[in-house]
């Protein structure tokens, strides 16, 4: 599976016809939250694919389109935060959102409301593990994990709550923006345990080989 991974910066080859050139063979897009709803709508209606995405600490709660309407995310677009689903052979999960450093804003969380909304998904991740023979392969996020990819100040450190899911869980993947990365030489990638953590910014095209996985004997059957 190839998937058009995007976040926090609107790209100028992607927001235009080029990406029918050179992103034509992609399958799915993940949004990783800071971007405008109306580049990923855009990527959405050029390429005619799947989005899957989550809201970034910067994102609009409300954005108004020429029409009048109002709209809370791209058109098209597959709210991931919060939810399990799948894709093209993949299980994907998500979680919006940044560190709180502010009163108000509804795309941050608390330590502790970010631990309630990875505890929300065990359960779900548990059943694929029965059912399915692994909890993820890939989790969508804003904010890296703490201690991996995220910034020395308070606005961009990551979540603990992340590791315990990796820990826990093993998803393949953990792609991630939030930290802006200005420095070919910064790390972006990070193997942790099992989990390749990725951090996406602005943009970067994955292809995650799709595995088979024998479930446990009692399920019968091979997927
Ligand atoms: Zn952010």
């Amino acid at each position: 599976m190839k998937a058009l991974c995007v976040s926090d910066k609107v790209v100028s080859w992607l927001y235009s016809p080029a990406v029918l050139t050179k992103a034509h063979d992609v399958d799915v897009i993940f949004g990783c939250g800071d971007l405008p709803y109306y580049y990923l709508e855009y990527l959405i209606s050029m390429l005619n694919i799947p989005l899957f995405y989550v809201h970034g600490n910067h994102d609009a709660e409300k954005e108004y389109t020429p029409a009048g309407d109002t709209i809370t995310g791209p058109g098209g677009g597959i709210n991931l935060d919060g939810r399990v689903l799948e894709t093209n052979g993949m299980l994907v999960a998500g979680l919006q959102g940044s560190i709180r450093y502010k009163l108000e804003g509804s795309f941050q969380h608390t330590d502790l409301e970010m631990w309630m909304k990875v505890y929300r998904l065990a359960p779900k991740l548990l059943m694929n593990r029965i059912f399915k023979g692994r909890a993820l392969d890939i989790l969508v996020t804003h904010s890296p994990p703490l201690g991996i990819h995220n910034g020395a100040d308070h606005v961009h450190r990551g979540f603990k709550s992340f590791l315990w899911l990796m820990d826990k869980f093993k998803p393949r993947y953990l792609i991630h923006g939030h930290h802006h990365v200005y420095r070919r030489s910064e790390q972006t990638v990070t193997l942790y345990n099992d989990t390749i953590v990725n951090n996406i910014y602005p943009y970067k095209i994955l292809d995650i080989p799709v595995q088979r996985y024998r479930l446990p004997q009692s399920a019968g059957v091979e997927k």
